[in-house]
């Protein structure tokens, strides 16, 4: 036996760095379903049976591409931890070495650094091929500078791979098209959205729901809506199903909310993405191809690329450069603790039982959702950022650290102090009221900032921008903010504090 190949749960990939010059007759492939990553946060139903189902089938496919695997499965071996069951697999198969992807999760390299050291046995590490920009490579781009924009990385790759480009022009003139793009649904809501692709449950995920049911009986959300792709088949079909049926709305109304809505006109291949089930190239390709065959405007098209492009791997370069700081920045100093109702969403914030109820139920919410919603009251409520982006990489189908964190500490909470926004994200409740139908019935009036009817989107949000005042008045984007709350009289300014104060006091109760 020469090397054990460990794949972990996000790393499968059917090219993946760690198959290179495999060895079908004396290397090991090792797989192993963990108990602890699914419970080191309280990990959603859908999210840990999203991981075992989509393992496992990848474990077929290497076997029935002639490798030999050593599947560790919860039910069978039940290892407390990925060290336990790579301790097992080493003292089973006495390899040279072990092989494997660099992890998404730092918390993973660590863990697999010690298990490997303790075991006087090399790791090789590799760089993981499934990205656009290498770890190494954002750490050129970034240099020292102090802040970060993603707009000019995202430029810089799309020079590189030639997407989008007319010569050394950005196609249109134009790099971004976000003025064309962020519509609400208006009063008439959105109109005949296409429903996302099936994906019949076959034995491995029948199975593989049956057991997260029984052994993770007691963890977030539930299993009733279980539909995503768990082999690069499915995930092929879930892209050109994107591709054909939403890309098209996808720029316009990447933005909009609306009451029982869950998907709009979103892609949904973040799993897919993420699991490295795609691959980001193919995507970006595909999107690219739908515009110059005149089947989507660029706005779209472009609205769509620079997510993919732009903003994932922005992320990840930022998750890799700011660690572990990121882990634990709280820029505000925030304290309070994440309400109860983030796991019921049994709130009476119409906004927040949509959009938490969403994520309980499919492990899902869209990009607005999660940072002008279930993000932004964390700021504002002053939640500490740890609880919240715990809560994150718990419940989301898509989480995983190195893409969880810089959204939510970074984009949402700013914890890091504006590393890579020049803003805190902040709006009161006329935001959600302008791009979704939530308010409507609401025990809450979203314009109200005083008394017990008052919005605490609305109140929470001018608190904020009253307790940082003078901070705000001194940047540009956001002095506006500072100047409207000089606008408040007196008693109405005295009636809000209260109010939030009362808010803060008891978040559990909103
Ligand atoms: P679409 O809206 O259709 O976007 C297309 C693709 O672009 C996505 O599939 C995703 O791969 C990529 N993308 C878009 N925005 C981002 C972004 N900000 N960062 C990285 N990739 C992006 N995304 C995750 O994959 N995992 C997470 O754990 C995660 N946590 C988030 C937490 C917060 C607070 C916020 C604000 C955003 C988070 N995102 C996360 C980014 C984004 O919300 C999701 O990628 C997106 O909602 C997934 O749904 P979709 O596939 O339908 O995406």
């Amino acid at each position: 036996m020469r090397n054990l190949i460990l794949i972990l749960g996000d790393q499968l990939d059917q090219h993946s760095a760690a198959l290179r010059n495999a060895d079908r007759a004396c290397d090991v492939i090792v797989m192993i379903e963990a108990r602890e990553e699914s419970t080191h946060v309280w990990s959603g139903k859908a999210r840990t049976a999203l991981f075992l189902s989509a393992m496992r089938h990848h474990a077929q496919w290497c076997a029935a591409e002639g490798f030999t695997v050593h599947y560790r499965a919860l039910g069978k071996e039940n290892d407390a931890s990925l060290a336990v069951g790579l301790n097992a697999a080493i003292a089973a198969f006495a390899p040279q070495a072990v092989i494997c992807v660099e992890p998404g999760d730092l918390r993973v390299t660590a863990l697999l650094q010690d298990t490997c050291s303790a075991a006087s046995l090399p790791l090789d590490l590799r760089v993981d091929t499934h990205f656009l920009c290498t770890k190494a490579e954002f750490g050129q781009w970034a240099g020292d500078s102090k802040s970060l924009r993603m707009e000019f990385f995202y430029r810089n790759l799309r020079r590189r791979y030639l997407v989008l480009m007319q010569g050394d022009e950005p196609e249109g003139g134009q790099w971004n098209y976000d003025a064309d793009n962020r519509k609400s649904f208006g009063k008439a809501g959105p109109q005949a959205v296409p429903t996302p692709s099936q994906f019949a449950h076959d034995a491995i995920t029948t199975e593989v729901l049956a057991l997260v049911n029984t052994i993770f009986a007691d963890h977030p959300g539930n299993l009733a809506h279980f539909n995503w792709p768990v082999t690069r088949e499915d995930a092929l079909v879930a892209l050109d199903d994107f591709i054909a049926k939403r890309l098209r709305g996808f720029g316009e109304h990447q933005d909009a909310m609306w009451t029982d809505l869950v998907f709009g006109w979103h892609s949904l291949l973040s799993t897919s993405l993420n699991l490295k089930l795609l691959n980001p190239r193919e995507v970006v390709e595909k999107a690219q191809a739908a515009y110059r065959a005149g089947e989507v405007d660029l706005a779209s098209a472009e609205g769509f690329i620079r997510q993919v492009l732009g903003w994932r791997e922005f992320m990840r370069g930022v998750y890799f450069l700011d660690m572990p700081a990121l882990k634990s920045a709280n820029h505000f100093k925030h304290a309070n603790p994440l309400p109860k109702w983030y796991w019921t969403g049994q709130t009476k914030m119409r906004c927040m039982q949509q959009c938490v109820g969403q994520t309980l139920d499919y492990g899902y919410a869209h990009h607005i959702q999660r940072l002008m919603v279930t993000g932004m009251f964390g700021v504002i409520a002053e939640i500490t950022p740890q609880a919240i982006a715990d809560w994150y990489l718990a419940v989301y189908v898509d989480a995983i650290e190195w893409v969880e964190l810089p959204n939510v500490a970074g984009m949402a909470l700013f914890a890091n102090g504006g590393r890579f926004t020049s803003k805190p994200y902040v709006a009161s409740g006329a935001y959600v009221k302008r791009m979704s139908n939530y308010c409507t019935g609401c025990a809450y009036v979203s314009d109200e900032k005083t008394g017990v009817n008052a919005c605490p989107m609305t109140t929470l949000y001018w608190h904020f921008i009253d307790k940082h005042e003078k901070v705000l008045a001194k940047n540009p984007r956001t002095a506006l903010m500072a100047k409207n709350i000089t606008r408040m009289d007196a008693p109405t300014r005295d009636a809000m504090r209260v109010r939030a104060g009362e808010m803060l006091a008891d978040l559990d109760a909103l």
